[in-house]
């Protein structure tokens, strides 16, 4: 078994929409069998001095708690990982995601589309032109026919598919998983094995999909 991370998890510090106490997300993760979670919040993105002060009185020391950012463009939502809360702070929301992706890559970050095919939130074709890491192809907020579409455009834009629980209350929170096959230490360390694709789905996750 490799490394399990949840990429995509809101809190209620900066995220309205979630009942998540960040005081109880890193227990629950650790109960979901996960050795890291990155916290996305929409529009900020937690400071590194606020991860380690929550880490800090978590009491599982070793575990990977990192920040990164849910970027709301004109089209759909960008996870953003490896900007400084002040260069996430330089993003205004309804930009074409294309000029979100191109900025987030000046700044030598990593992007993956959320939930791609949710209803009324989606990217549209031009998904496949936009430079992604991967595509996110299941969470708790993508139904079962958004999932095989968002698979569908994974494997037509040649893009590796991950899975992310886009968690807002605690019991979602490693619903879904993806795991890296490297030690990930850091943020720098996630970037890395973003970029060479050295991640996978786990097994059963999708199960029944993999045949399409
Ligand atoms: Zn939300
Ligand atoms: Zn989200």
């Amino acid at each position: 078994m490799g490394i399990l991370i949840d990429l995509h998890v809101h809190t209620k510090r900066y995220s309205s929409c979630s009942t998540v106490e960040p005081e109880r997300l890193i227990k629950q993760a650790v109960r979901a069998g996960l050795c890291g979670v990155v916290i996305t919040e929409h529009y900020r993105q937690w400071e590194a001095r606020e991860l380690d002060e929550l880490a800090e009185r978590s009491g599982e020391p070793g575990f990977l708690l990192l920040s990164g950012f849910e970027y709301a463009s004109a089209q759909g939502d960008v996870l953003i990982y490896g900007l400084t809360a002040s260069q996430a702070a330089e993003f205004e929301p309804g930009w074409p995601p294309g000029t979100a992706v191109a900025k987030a890559r000046d700044f030598g970050a990593e992007c993956i589309a959320a939930h791609p095919t949710r209803t009324g939130m989606g990217f549209d074709e031009q998904i496949v032109s936009i430079p992604l890491e991967a595509i996110e192809v299941s969470s708790v907020n993508l139904r079962e026919h958004e999932q095989k579409l968002a698979m569908g455009i994974a494997l037509n834009a040649k893009v590796p598919p991950v899975a992310a629980s886009d968690a807002h209350e605690l019991q979602d929170v490693g619903r879904y998983v993806t795991e890296f096959e490297d030690p990930i230490r850091s943020m720098s360390d996630l970037q890395e094995a973003l970029r060479r694709g050295r991640f996978r789905l786990l097994d059963g996750v999708f199960a029944g999909m993999k045949t399409h």
